[in-house]
């Protein structure tokens, strides 16, 4: 095959993506890959689903394309309506885009002008966790922590300070309890307020659950709940980025209705589309709404495809599977099976440190010593290997590397689609077991 595309590497050829079926990918040879991180998290319906098919083409047999420039569109505002009454207690108004680093950047814009429109201009800094990414557009580059991301951009980045992640397995000391430990963390953002002037920040920005940087890091209870007061007593907006984790991933629709807290601005894309369309939205409150409303009455952003209305009709489908009976529960109980398999499997397993997660969001953290939790050499690029043995075996899972806080990770995210039975689970399991020991051998 002709190779002139200018892809994720410049320098490997890869397998040629055929076909879809239920949780797997099919390549131009016929292999079957199972599709175990749904690509990064985006598959959450698996790759046939006959009603988010049947959607997309009525729509785009109806109207293609309408510039909201000059249009709403009957899709559009459906989906609006929908997200709204799913998210939770605050949540007025939804602005669609086409994926998540567009939704961040969205969402960084929307807080500066909020804050020109009620007359606080002092207001700019974005404070955001070590542990965290954001997207890879200039704005939700600057404000995701992950080194390894923005290291050859640094000088174009504006500069966004970095506080401490939630992440139990390397932060929590013995003698604190998981509530004492998150209670210390989330108050380092009332310092970094403090530190900075109350006056000059603009916003928090987290992920309810970490996705692409360490895999599916759950935060301590409590944990958020300080941050939203914190940010309510200095005025400061909370974005929570539900990119990876959000749209039922967690077997929550909104990762945050676990803890039992709402946001100011919430980011969506990935599992909104579930990769039948590239869609995303920033969602927010009528507070911020009205303060542009009855401001300049414009909001000063935009891209050509914001509410395709193609996509929307994809995401309203993909909404009804979602919301259908039992589906949030399903996620629940195969993400504890997975749970209790990985555990089965590898819980024993000398150089396994944490598997961790929430709903069908599971993450595997290795370590060359589990008594030290010393990490293994970066140069031995265990991750990379992982990815490579379970690729060769027909599963695709989503491994990461880099350092935080100066520890190497190597870890392993597993984001399958919500349909994964029993019997893949197994499947799933078994084949990254095979794989991570290949390649602690390797
Ligand atoms: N935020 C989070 C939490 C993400 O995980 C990602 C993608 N991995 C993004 C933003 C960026 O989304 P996209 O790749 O669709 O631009």
């Amino acid at each position: 095959m002709p190779n002139h595309i200018f892809g994720r590497t410049a320098k490997s050829s890869m397998p040629v993506a055929i076909r879809g079926e239920g949780c797997y990918i099919i390549d131009d040879q016929g292999k079957r890959y199972f599709d175990g991180s749904g690509g990064a998290a985006v598959s959450c319906l698996g790759h046939s689903n006959e009603s988010v098919r049947l959607a997309v083409r009525e729509q785009i047999d109806h109207l293609e394309f309408a510039h909201t420039g000059f249009f709403t569109t009957p899709v559009a505002e459906t989906l609006a309506d929908k997200l709204v009454a799913l998210a939770p207690e605050g949540i007025d108004r939804v602005y669609l885009v086409s994926g998540g680093s567009e939704a961040v950047e969205a969402s960084i814009k929307l807080a500066r002008q909020y804050f020109l429109e009620i007359g606080e201009p002092h207001r700019h800094h974005v404070i955001a966790r070590r542990q965290s990414y954001h997207g890879n557009t200039l704005g939700a580059l600057a404000a995701g922590g992950n080194e390894w991301r923005r290291a050859q951009f640094a000088p174009l980045l504006v500069p966004t300070t970095h506080i401490s992640p939630c992440y139990a397995y390397r932060g929590q000391r013995d003698d604190e309890t998981p509530e004492q430990y998150g209670l210390r963390v989330a108050n380092e953002l009332e310092t970094e307020i403090q530190r900075l002037g109350p006056e000059t920040v603009m916003a928090f920005i987290a992920e309810p659950v970490v996705g692409a940087t360490s895999g599916a890091v759950t935060a301590a209870s409590g944990y958020f709940k300080r941050v939203r007061e914190i940010c309510d007593q200095y005025g400061v907006l909370l974005i929570l980025d539900e990119v990876m984790c959000g749209m039922g991933r967690t077997g929550y629709l909104f990762a945050c209705e676990h803890d039992g807290i709402t946001a100011d601005i919430i980011t969506i894309a990935k599992g909104l589309g579930a990769g039948y369309q590239p869609i995303g939205a920033m969602l927010t409150s009528q507070k911020i709404f009205d303060a542009i409303a009855k401001g300049s009455g414009f909001f000063q952003h935009g891209h050509t495809y914001l509410g395709h209305p193609v996509a929307a009709a994809a995401a309203n489908a993909v909404l009804d599977v979602l919301t259908s009976d039992g589906m949030m529960d399903r996620v629940k109980t195969q993400g504890e099976k997975l749970q209790a398999a990985l555990e089965t499997s590898l819980g024993g397993h000398p150089h396994i440190g944490d598997i961790r997660g929430r709903g069908l969001f599971r993450g595997i953290e290795l370590v060359q010593d589990r008594n030290t939790k010393a990490a293994f050499d970066p140069a031995k690029k265990l991750h990379a290997k992982i990815k490579a043995n379970a690729f060769e075996r027909g599963l695709i899972c989503y491994p990461m590397g880099g350092t935080i806080d100066g520890v190497n990770g190597d870890h392993v995210l597993l984001a399958p689609p919500f349909i994964i039975d029993d019997s893949q689970i197994d499947e799933v399991v078994s084949k990254l077991t095979q794989s991570i020991e290949a390649a602690l051998q390797g």
